[in-house]
């Protein structure tokens, strides 16, 4: 390695720590095409490059209380209950886990793990798509 690449790659190393110590809550996402890219990319490989506003609504405090948080956590970074919401809007609910499943798919569990999840879901619950979103995303967000 040459000495100016070496040097090039300690400062990309020096920003790139730079930007580690930002607190999360200095850089949201606006725009709309990015904000999807970075869900869908979440949701697919768990992989989180930015913050989005969704983030801050996680309450730790409120979500730890739950016995299943850690999975309910993963399930929420991964924006699980984001997407969910999103292909709720303007649908009724079919009172099935049809869309949880889509998802759940989506998101590359196994179908053993996605039966460990829905009844998840069921013990605190969500016992539809509609009800996951409101008995369950609900103990893990706001006041
Ligand atoms: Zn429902």
């Amino acid at each position: 390695m040459s000495l100016g690449k070496a040097k090039r790659t300690a400062n990309k190393e020096k920003r790139r720590e730079l930007r580690e110590q930002q607190t999360p809550e200095q850089e949201v996402l606006k725009d709309k095409k990015l904000i999807r890219e970075e869900v869908t990319r979440r949701l697919v490989s768990g992989l989180h490059t930015t913050n989005l506003e969704y983030d801050s609504l996680y309450n730790d405090e409120k979500a730890s209380l739950n016995k299943d948080a850690d999975l309910l956590k993963l399930l929420f970074q991964r924006m699980f209950f984001y997407r969910l919401n999103e292909k709720l809007t303007g649908l009724t609910c079919d009172h099935t886990f049809r869309l949880s499943e889509q998802i759940l798919t989506q998101m590359q569990f196994s179908r053993g793990k996605m039966n460990e999840i829905i009844e998840v879901f069921k013990k605190n619950g969500g016992h539809c798509d509609c009800e996951v979103i409101y008995n369950v995303e609900s103990q893990l967000i706001g006041k």
